[in-house]
C-alpha cells in the first residue's frame, strides 16, 4: 500500500497524482503538510469529488474530449481517477481503452500536454540501463511495452501509439487492482512507415522508416535486459507490436522471462472463455466444434493455438485437434498447398482444395463459430451470417474487430440475420438491440476479462514465466462466472461490473497453477485467495495525518 505519510509537502503534494488528493485534504492534513491556503476552503469527500468528475465528464460534447478529461484527471489524482473509473466500468472502459483510446492514439501528437510512460527510441540504443534509472519508483512489477507497428486495427501508428500501454495499465488497475505505482507503461519508437505521420509536421516520434532486422531485434534485447536489471520482478508484457515480429519475440522470450503477449494469448483466453460458454447454447462439447476465422494474425492464431491446447487438455490427439481450426486469410483459405504463408500459420495449413471467398469457406466447411479478428469491416456480409444460421441452430458470430468501425459486422446485423440466434461477442461494444420483441444485450469479448487477472496472478505469486495453461485456466475460471440470467439476455461474458470479482477468481487459478508448476519466486501462502485479495490497490484516500 502506498505510505500514510507522504513524503512531500505543499505544491510538490499536489502535483504528485500518487499522492495528491485535491480538495479532499482534510483541515489537520492541510495545517500538517503546508497546504493551508493552497485549495479552496472547504474540504470536499472524495464522493463530492467523484460527483464533479462525472459533470464534467458527461458534459463533454465528444467521447475524445471525455478521454483527455479523464487522462488529466489521472494526472492530477490517481485514487480519484480510479474511483470514478472503478465505480463507473461500464461507462468509462470504452473511453479509457478501446475503442476512444484509437482516436486518442491517432491523435497522440496533436492532444499531447503531459507525458505518462517512458519512451526508448532506436537513437537511445546502448543507453536504456541508464534511461531507465529515471523512472522514479523503483518496484515496477508490470510493464507494457509497445513499438506501436499494430495499434488496435488502425496499423502502424509509431510513437503515437502511447495510448496503448497508457491505457491497458489503467485497466490493469481498475479492473484488478495492481498498484498503479508498479506500473510502467513503455514505447520503443522504432521509426514508422505510415507516410502520413511521417509527414505530420507535428509528429513526436522519430521521423524515419520503422528499423528491421537484426538492429531491431537487437534493440529489444537490449530493452528487456535493461528492464529486468532495474525491475527484476516485472512481468513485461507485449502490446500491439505487429504480427511479424509479436509472434517471434513470444517465441524467443517466453521460456526465458516472465512475458506474455496480450494480443496473442490474452485475446486467446477471453474468446476461449466465449466458446465454452457458447456450448451452455449449443449444446455438445468444444470437441465436437470446428471453428473458421477470417484474419490469420495474432489474434486468429493466438485463439487457434489455445482452442489446440485446450483440446488436446480434454484428450483431443493434437492434429485431429488443429483440424478443427480453419483460417481465411487476405488470399482466401489457409490450405497446405498455398506457397505464400507465414511460419504461424503453417500449423493450420491443412489438405483441402483452394477456396478464395469466405461464403465458399463457409459453404464448404459448414463451421459452427465464425470468428472474425481481421480488421476489414463489414466481411461479415448478410449472405455469409445467413449462412452461418443455416448451418446452426445457434450460429457462434464474434466480430471481435477492433475498434468498432472495423468490426466485421455489428450485433444488429449478426441477430437480425440470424432471427435473434447468433450467439454474438465483439470486440469494441455494441449496445443491446431488440429482435422480435427480445432485448438482446451482445457479449463484449473484451481482453480486459482476462489479462488484468493474469497480471495480478503472476505478481501475487511472483511467477518467473506465463503460460498458456494459465490462459485456459483463465478460460475456465471466467466461463464459471457467467450466470443464467447472463445467458438469457444473450450476454456470454460476466457484466464488466464484476470484473474484480473475475480478476480475483482468475488471479488465484493463475497463482495455484503457478505454485503446482513450480514457477514462482516464493513459496505458497496457506490461503492464496486472501494473499491475492491483499495484494490488490483501492483508491481510497489513506489518512496523512
Ligand atoms: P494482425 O495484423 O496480426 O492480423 C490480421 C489478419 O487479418 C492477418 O492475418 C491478415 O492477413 C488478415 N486479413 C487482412 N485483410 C484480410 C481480408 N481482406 N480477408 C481476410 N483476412 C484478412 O492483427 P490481430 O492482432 O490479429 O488483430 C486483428 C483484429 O482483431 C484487430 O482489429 C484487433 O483490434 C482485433 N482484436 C480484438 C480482440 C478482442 O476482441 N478481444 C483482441 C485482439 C485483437
Amino acid at each position: 500500500m502506498k505510505s500514510q505519510l507522504p513524503n512531500k509537502r505543499g505544491v510538490s503534494l499536489l502535483n504528485d497524482p500518487l499522492l495528491n488528493k485535491g480538495t479532499a485534504f482534510t483541515d489537520a492534513e492541510r495545517d500538517a503538510l503546508g497546504l493551508r491556503g493552497l485549495l479552496p476552503p472547504r474540504v470536499s469527500t472524495q464522493a463530492e469529488q467523484v460527483t464533479q468528475a462525472l459533470e464534467n465528464i458527461r458534459g463533454k460534447s465528444s467521447d475524445l474530449e471525455k478521454y483527455l478529461y479523464l487522462g488529466e484527471l489521472q494526472d492530477r489524482n490517481e485514487d480519484l481517477f480510479y474511483r470514478v473509473v472503478m465505480d463507473n466500468l461500464n461507462e468509462m472502459m470504452p473511453l479509457v481503452y478501446t475503442p476512444t483510446v484509437g482516436q486518442g492514439c491517432q491523435k497522440y501528437s496533436h492532444i499531447f500536454r503531459r507525458p505518462r510512460g517512458m519512451f526508448l527510441s532506436s537513437k537511445d540504443r546502448g543507453q536504456f540501463k541508464q534511461i531507465l534509472q529515471n523512472w522514479p519508483s523503483e518496484d515496477i512489477r508490470i510493464i507494457v511495452v509497445t513499438d506501436g507497428e499494430r495499434i488496435l486495427g488502425l496499423g502502424d501508428l509509431g510513437a503515437n501509439g502511447m495510448g496503448i500501454p497508457v491505457g491497458k495499465l489503467a485497466l490493469y488497475t481498475a479492473c484488478a487492482g495492481l498498484r498503479p505505482d508498479q506500473c510502467l507503461p513503455i514505447t520503443i519508437d522504432v521509426g514508422t512507415n505510415t507516410q502520413s505521420i511521417l509527414d505530420d509536421p507535428l509528429y513526436l516520434g522519430l521521423k524515419q522508416p520503422r528499423l528491421r532486422g537484426p538492429a531491431y531485434d537487437e534493440l529489444i534485447e537490449e530493452f528487456i535486459t535493461a528492464s529486468l536489471e532495474r525491475f527484476p520482478k516485472a512481468c513485461i508484457q507485449f502490446e500491439d507490436f505487429g504480427n511479424s515480429n509479436a509472434f517471434r519475440l513470444l517465441q524467443k522470450y517466453r521460456d526465458r522471462i516472465c512475458t506474455f503477449n496480450d494480443d496473442i494469448q490474452g485475446t486467446a483466453g477471453v474468446v476461449l472463455a466465449g466458446l465454452i460458454t457458447s456450448l451452455r447454447l449449443t449444446g455438445g462439447r468444444l470437441a465436437d466444434k470446428k471453428f473458421l476465422f477470417l484474419g490469420a494474425g495474432e489474434a486468429g492464431i493466438g485463439i487457434g493455438e489455445l482452442i489446440v491446447s485446450a483440446l488436446v487438455a480434454e484428450g483431443v490427439p493434437e492434429p485431429t485437434a488443429r483440424k478443427q481450426c480453419w483460417f481465411v486469410d487476405s488470399k482466401g483459405l489457409v490450405v497446405a498447398s498455398r506457397k505464400d504463408l507465414a511460419e504461424h500459420k503453417l500449423h493450420f495449413a491443412h489438405d483441402h482444395a483452394q477456396v478464395t471467398t469466405l461464403l465458399e469457406a463457409v459453404e464448404a466447411l459448414k463451421p459452427t463459430a465464425l470468428i472474425g479478428c481481421s480488421a476489414q469491416p463489414q466481411t461479415f456480409t448478410e449472405t455469409i451470417v445467413k449462412a452461418m444460421g443455416r448451418i446452426n441452430k445457434f450460429p457462434v458470430i464474434f466480430a471481435l474487430s477492433n475498434p468498432t468501425s472495423k468490426a466485421e459486422c455489428t450485433a444488429e446485423q449478426a441477430y437480425t440475420w440470424t432471427e435473434g440466434r447468433a450467439i454474438f461477442a465483439s470486440g469494441s461494444p455494441f449496445p443491446a438491440c431488440t429482435i422480435n420483441g427480445r432485448t438482446l444485450t451482445p457479449g463484449q469479448g473484451n481482453n480486459a476479462y482476462v489479462f488484468p487477472g493474469v497480471g495480478l496472478g503472476v505478481i501475487a505469486c511472483e511467477a518467473t514465466r506465463v503460460t498458456d495453461e494459465m490462459f485456459y485456466a483463465s478460460a475456465k475460471a471466467l466461463d464459471k462466472l457467467v450466470t443464467q440470467e447472463d445467458l438469457a439476455k444473450g450476454r456470454i461474458f460476466p457484466d464488466l461490473q464484476r470484473i474484480r470479482e473475475v480478476s480475483v477468481a482468475i488471479a488465484v487459478d493463475v497463482a495455484e497453477l503457478a505454485f503446482k508448476r513450480g514457477l514462482t519466486r516464493m513459496k505458497a501462502p496457506a490461503d492464496i485467495a486472501a494473499h491475492v485479495k491483499a495484494q490488490m490497490y483501492q483508491p481510497d484516500y489513506p489518512s496523512c495525518v
